[in-house]
């Protein structure tokens, strides 16, 4: 049996690139952040703490390890 195709989840987060919805900045934010993330140009949220996963409020653009 093959198992190098397992799909492993990475015990620990990486970092998105995301972009705001509002103006297209690009930020980087930690993808298990415990506190809500704003764009740093205009103040738009984000990304949203969950207690989890964040819940990214903008386009992702790519993941970043
Ligand atoms: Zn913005």
């Amino acid at each position: 049996m093959r198992r190098s195709n397992i799909m492993v989840p990475k015990p620990h987060s990486n970092f998105l690139s995301v972009q705001c919805s509002k103006c297209g900045e690009k930020v980087v934010i930690f993808t298990y952040s415990t506190t809500d993330i704003e764009c740093k140009a205009c103040g738009q949220l984000v990304a949203k703490k969950t207690g989890g996963k964040a819940n990214i409020m903008g386009k992702v653009l790519s993941v970043l390890d």
